[in-house]
């Protein structure tokens, strides 16, 4: 039998959770650089620094980390006297900024702890990176990096940020059931990967349950109790799941066809730069619930979209059943369908795409 060890990043929760810096960062030394996104840092410098005061812990500068996560910006950082010269690095942002630090966590051999100053995605808790090209272009998904030792999730920012990124963290998080549930369909799993699928249910149902009075509560500035279940969905759970369901490049049962849809919709000119990932996605379930003939299913997620005012008909994602027909080829190439259970056809694409546009 094989030796294996599955380990997932630990967290803390909750409107002063940078007060439990010194508990779980102190044992891996005293100087900690902070790198993030412009706003992010901006957000959150006050209430780390007085989180870190009187304690062992330094924070020795903050470092903008760029605009996008490139191979490149990561070297810059790395070639910095103070990213060198820590003990630690603090990941503060959305998505980029802390799968950049994660690159140069890899190459300085540094441990790094993460703090999302938004729930839009699972970035924070995963260890995959998304690398982009200088220019602006998708380049690579760097997987199995180390993941952050631990995820402080302060609800109290969270609750300022802007509404968006919320609302489509929600569609990207429920995506997470579906395609990892299908994927898995008819597998013999071990230990650690039914304990992901099975997780994988929380990512729809905490968002029946409270999505809702979250997005109120977002809007408002509240960091409710809702709002933190919500959250703590988009950011832990969705990184645990898809780092329990695919520990090696074989059996991976992270995408499905939501994902694809969106991938290959980029194949449309300005397509990308116009539409949020998590909206589209939220979108591609609908089609991947028709396509799997799961019809109850379809109508109790399509009612959801409604009351969350996610996309429900092709026209509220601004595409036409022309356009899914161009784009189809890149769809079903895509890399997210590698592991299913059954081939997905252009055909099925454009079928499932002409009853969502006729849909009511
Ligand atoms: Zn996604």
């Amino acid at each position: 039998m094989e030796n294996y060890s599955i380990l997932v990043p630990s967290y803390t929760v909750g409107p002063e959770a940078y007060k439990k810096i010194p508990d779980y960062c102190g044992v891996y030394g005293r100087t900690a650089v902070v790198i993030g996104g412009e706003k992010a840092m901006a957000a959150a410098k006050d209430k780390l620094l007085a989180a870190v005061a009187g304690s062992q812990i330094t924070l020795s500068s903050f470092i903008h980390y760029g605009s996008d996560c490139t191979f490149e910006t990561a070297k810059a950082l790395e070639a910095l006297p103070a990213v060198q010269q820590a003990d630690m690095i603090f990941a503060v942002g959305g998505g980029k900024a802390v799968d950049t630090v994660k690159l140069v966590a890899l190459d300085l051999k540094k441990p790094y702890f993460s703090f999302p100053t938004i729930a839009s995605n699972c970035a924070a808790t995963s260890s995959l990176a998304i690398v982009y090209n200088e220019d602006g272009s998708f380049c690579d998904f760097v997987h199995f990096l180390e993941s952050a030792k631990h995820v402080f999730v302060d609800t109290e920012i969270i609750a300022k940020a802007p509404i968006q990124y919320l609302w489509a963290g929600i569609g990207d998080t429920y995506a997470k059931f579906y395609e990892v549930s299908v994927s898995a369909k008819g597998e013999h799993l071990e230990h650690y990967k039914a304990v992901g699928v099975n997780l994988s249910r929380m990512c729809i149902d905490t968002m029946m349950d409270h999505a809702e009075q979250a997005l109120k509560d977002n809007r408002a500035g509240v960091p409710s109790y809702d709002l933190e279940q919500v959250a703590l969905t988009i950011i832990i759970t969705t990184g645990w799941v898809s780092m329990l369901v695919a520990r090696d490049h074989t059996m991976d049962y992270n995408g499905g066809v939501a994902h694809a849809f969106f991938y290959g919709l980029c194949s449309l000119p300005g397509f990308e730069e116009s539409h949020l990932h998590g909206v589209v996605v939220a979108f591609g379930v609908l089609m991947l619930l028709l396509i799997d003939g799961q019809q109850e299913e379809f109508q109790a997620l399509r009612d959801f979209n409604r009351k969350v005012d996610l996309p429900t008909k092709l026209s509220d994602i601004g595409v036409t059943v022309a356009d899914v027909e161009k784009a189809a080829p890149e769809v079903v190439k895509d890399a997210d369908l590698e592991h299913y259970p059954y081939r997905v056809t252009e055909d099925m694409i454009v079928e499932a795409a002409r009853r969502l546009d006729t849909a009511e």
